[in-house]
């Protein structure tokens, strides 16, 4: 049972030393972790919301010796990515810096609008959310295709103040799970969306179906900006994995996909 999203207090927005996150991970019972920090942004967009450059080597620092300090729990070392179309190079330079476990791509981001920051979530009104959630999972599809990351973030993270299509956009849906499988990817179970306006884990049963499929494989994550949420609600995680037929787990290694039966129950 492993978390593979929890932030640090690095990006500037989460609290409590990196310790604590494992102090936590080893009482919710987890026999792996890992830290998935916002990596330094790309672009002006996502400034003030990840690490700054110059916090990346303390990061992996402090990783790296949290490894050797608690041999009692697996700590993977991850990182959350952006993903910036036509940036694709900039983020490439800064993953290929470090020997990381994995890394999550997420899109937080259409166009310049932060979809998901409820400092612009004034700019919801003006949309047409059928087009809004077309476009989120057509970037969803590029993010897979730039082949940069190793796992696709709350992949349905559109959803995180509640705005609903009124339309079937499955065939998008579709479109973004053939483009994982196509790409190896891996999709995230991220239970944060439990605390947010739409009460609902990211992605929705629905949406998981369609991702089972395509045979894309799953790992779980809290998203943790502070230690009490590592592994939150993960019985809710495992409830809606079964549901949508799953029985693995995906853990990763240097990059490599290492796959784990799962009685998920
Ligand atoms: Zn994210
Ligand atoms: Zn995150």
């Amino acid at each position: 049972m492993a978390d593979y999203h929890i932030h640090t207090k690095l990006c500037g927005h989460a609290s409590g030393e990196m310790e604590q996150y494992v102090e936590q991970a080893l009482e919710a019972g987890l026999s792996e972790m890992g830290f998935s920090d916002h990596m330094p942004m790309v672009s002006e967009m996502g400034a003030g919301l990840a690490m700054e450059p110059a916090s990346l080597p303390g990061y992996v620092d402090e990783t790296l010796e949290l490894q050797k300090r608690y041999p009692e729990i697996k700590i993977k070392l991850g990182i959350e990515a952006d993903y910036f179309p036509g940036l694709e190079e900039e983020s490439k330079k800064i993953i290929d810096q470090y020997e990381f476990d994995y890394v999550i791509g997420s899109v937080h981001f259409i166009e310049n609008w932060g979809f998901d920051n409820i400092n612009q979530i004034d700019q919801w009104k003006e949309k047409d959310i059928n087009q809004v959630y077309r476009d989120y999972y057509a970037l969803l599809k590029r993010s897979a295709q730039s082949g940069l990351f190793d796992i696709i973030g709350h992949s349905d993270l559109v959803k995180k103040f509640g705005q609903k299509p009124s339309e079937d956009v499955s065939d998008s849906i579709r479109e973004a799970a053939q483009a994982f499988s196509e790409h190896n990817l891996v999709c995230e179970i991220n239970t944060s969306g439990l605390r947010r306006p739409v009460s609902e884990i990211y992605p929705s049963l629905d949406v998981l179906e369609i991702y089972r499929e395509y045979d894309v494989p799953i790992i779980f994550g809290s998203d943790a900006h502070k230690p009490k949420d590592v592994g939150c609600d993960f019985d809710l995680a495992y409830q809606l994995a079964l549901n949508a037929g799953y029985n693995e787990e995906t853990l990763f290694e240097k990059r490599e996909k290492i796959t784990i039966k799962r009685e998920f129950k």
